[in-house]
């Protein structure tokens, strides 16, 4: 019996992805263990930020690093301190930025999405350029003004085709001193992308802690420019303004801290062929039903390098059908849905110990086979 079974909350196995409606991944026992240790005793929350932060970016191969709750949260400090530039008066009224000098955040239109609104919470206002199919590097030096804060840059894979390259964005962008803030929260594997962004002349890049880092899920980096991860640390939370409401305790920057050296020295060629071979199970097991043309994909869903086994199924039934009767069972099992492919889902490794992943296989099996039926 446990804290879910005492209050009567349903648990599922997670093959779908790093989702933070289901609580996104997990934690190590000694991720855990620091956490309990953290909160023994007291400290000076700002010293411990900055002492964590400095480990951090060591660990990483970056200049300077900010713990956050979260990319959400990132995004709307990175938008806070581009728009202040260390001013605290300037930072106390925010989100009112009537006496922001510069006011205005620049985004691809290809790359608008949910996470926009933490954006707009600033204060700043959005500046689209581009269009569904393409954006043209005359349309950015275009819209970058005086009044121009930042230009902000979301590193998924999904936008690839209509967005401009990174690069280019950051030559234009630096050419007009405006710096570029990019949003890679779920952008691991590859390790290597935690400096790769940075490397490249991004300002500021921001990664979720509870994503596939397995850090506590309220967490998150700001990784980049010393002096504007300096103004992270002097009006982010705890301080007082527009930030206060998305604070980290001592308890989940330690957790992190430890998620994050636990992440470089993964062992990553066993990781990755433990996730192959459970990956080569599920595709094994979905096309013995005859219901699926089942196949590996060697990409996340935002481009990241862990495969996943997808699903085309070729029976009739539908992918939602099939989901729900999944997730409906007990134990419940969270799988994709994906219908770009077609009629189609996909299950995911990341989340999955060897036995759940066996117990994924056998619920697949038994409701495709009861979709059969049908
Ligand atoms: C998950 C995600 C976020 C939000 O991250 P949190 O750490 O959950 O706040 C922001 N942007 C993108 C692109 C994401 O995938």
């Amino acid at each position: 019996m446990d804290i879910y079974d005492e209050i009567g909350v349903k648990k599922y196995i997670n093959a779908h992805d790093t989702y933070t409606v289901y609580g996104g991944s997990r934690m190590a026992e000694n991720t855990l263990t620091a956490m309990r240790e953290a909160s023994r005793s007291f400290v000076d929350l700002s010293e411990l930020q900055e002492k964590l932060g400095d480990r951090i970016a060591r660990l990483t191969r970056n200049q300077a690093a900010y713990i956050t709750n979260g990319s959400s949260a990132g995004l709307l400090l990175s938008a806070a301190v581009c728009m202040t530039q260390g001013d605290p008066f300037l930072f106390s009224r925010l989100p009112d930025v009537s006496r922001c000098p510069r006011n205005e955040i620049i985004e691809m239109r290809c790359q608008r999405n949910a996470y926009d609104a933490a954006v707009s919470a600033s204060g700043a206002r959005l500046v689209e350029i581009g269009d569904a199919d393409e954006t043209l590097e005359t349309e950015l030096r275009g819209a970058i003004g005086e009044k121009t804060a930042a230009v902000f840059y979301y590193a998924s894979s999904r936008y690839a085709g209509a967005a401009m390259p990174l690069e280019k964005v950051v030559e234009i962008a630096h050419g007009a001193r405006v710096p570029v803030v990019v949003d890679a929260a779920a952008q691991l594997p590859p390790v290597e992308n935690l400096w790769k962004f940075t490397s490249m002349g991004a300002d500021l890049v921001l990664f979720s802690g509870g994503k596939t880092l397995c850090g506590p899920q309220p967490t998150g980096l700001i990784f980049g420019d010393p002096e504007l991860i300096g103004y992270c640390r002097r009006f982010g939370a705890p301080a007082h303004g527009i930030c206060r409401s998305s604070k980290v305790g001592r308890e989940e920057m330690t957790g992190l801290y430890t998620a994050v050296r636990n992440y470089m020295e993964l062992n990553r060629e066993e990781t990755r062929r433990r996730l192959e071979s459970m990956v080569q199970n599920f595709i094994d097991a979905m096309n013995t039903t005859g219901a699926f043309r089942a196949e590996r994909l060697s990409r996340g869903p935002v481009g990241q390098t862990y495969p996943r086994a997808l699903g085309i199924i070729v029976a009739d039934f539908a992918a939602e059908e099939l989901a729900a009767a999944m997730r409906a069972g007990d134990p419940g099992v969270y799988i994709g849905v994906d219908r770009s492919f077609g009629n189609a889902v996909y299950l995911s490794p990341l989340n999955l110990s060897d036995r759940e992943a066996e117990t994924v296989t056998a619920v697949l099996r038994k409701n495709v086979l009861k979709l059969l039926q049908c």
